[in-house]
């Protein structure tokens, strides 16, 4: 295994939070500085599908003397799986990963509008209402649809939109374009980054990944798995320390921190100085900023 160069980051390390460029309710800021007042000293912001928080990110961190690391999480699906791929540490301004980002929120946008339709023939929601919870140009969801719930006094907060009405068994849910996590993974590799696969062995919600296909990401480029996570179960965690041993791959631990749209707080789960160090070495796309 590669000794680090000289980290010049130090942990705690939450590799994994959302602004309001996607789905978290708070400024790229005021996410850097809530991780700051949470302890934590190293992060990465990981918006759905794009990257235009960084600039802010970084600068926030640095006037907090903390690390940042430029990231992002992409919307893959595998069949009917929803797989979400971070991408760590490439280069932004790589073609073929903007276009397949631009294609996915290009999507999304279309999606929301019809699940908005949809869920507009039996309750009190229209489109402006989403429109209205969601920050100018960010990445569009079904959050922002839970959130405009919300206004509209239909639900109480976005756990009992997602366990009511935006759950796929209400009939309200319509699917977005996604590649293929494969194409996911190689995308970002081939834009110098580290691909982690985010919260692998949610319980009920995605279920895993078969193996087979795993080991194919990790031919493909695939850099680790994000172990500890909320969402992921005690024994998917055991299955995947196993496999990231076999292959050698980096585990991480995030939050998932999305603001006040989930009850995740920055710094509940973080990732090692070692893996933080080798995720830092195996990316050429772009750098970390440090204070
Ligand atoms: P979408 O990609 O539009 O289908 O929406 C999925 C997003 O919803 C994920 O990125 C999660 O952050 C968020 N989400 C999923 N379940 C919940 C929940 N129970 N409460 C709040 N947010 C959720
Ligand atoms: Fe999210
Ligand atoms: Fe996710
Ligand atoms: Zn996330």
């Amino acid at each position: 295994m590669a000794v680090a160069r000289s980290p010049r980051f130090s942990g705690p390390s939450d590799l994994h939070l959302h602004s309001n460029h996607s789905d978290g309710t708070e400024t790229p800021a005021e996410v850097v500085r809530q991780a700051s007042a949470h302890g934590v000293r190293t992060l990465a912001l990981t918006d759905h599908d794009r990257t235009t928080g960084w600039d802010d990110a970084a600068h926030a961190a640095t006037s907090l003397g903390m690390t940042f690391i430029p990231g992002m999480e992409l919307s893959a699906k595998h069949e009917w799986r929803s797989v979400h791929v971070l991408g760590y540490l490439f280069d932004a301004n790589d073609d073929a990963l903007r276009a397949e980002t631009d294609r996915i929120r290009d999507d999304r946008i279309g999606r929301a509008e019809r699940i908005v339709r949809s869920i507009g023939r039996d309750y009190d929601l229209v489109w402006e209402d989403v429109v209205a919870q969601t920050a100018l140009d960010a990445t569009v969801g079904r959050p922002h649809i839970a959130d405009a719930l919300v206004a509209r006094g239909i639900v109480r907060d976005r756990s009992e939109a997602f366990d009511g009405i935006l759950h796929p068994r209400e009939g309200y849910y319509e699917p977005h374009y996604a590649p293929d996590p494969l194409t996911a993974v190689r995308l970002i590799a081939d834009a110098g980054g580290v691909a982690i696969i985010a919260h692998p062995v949610t319980a009920g919600r995605d279920r895993m990944l078969p193996v087979p296909y795993i080991e194919a990401l990790v031919e493909a480029g695939l850099g680790g798995f994000e172990i500890d996570h909320r969402e992921n179960t005690e024994a998917g965690k055991r299955t995947l320390r196993a496999l990231a041993a076999r292959h050698d791959l980096i585990v991480t631990g995030s939050s998932d921190y999305h603001g006040s749209g989930k009850p995740n707080l920055p710094g509940e789960n973080t990732t090692t100085d070692e893996m933080v160090a080798r995720l830092i070495d195996r990316a050429t796309g772009s750098a970390p900023t440090y204070a």
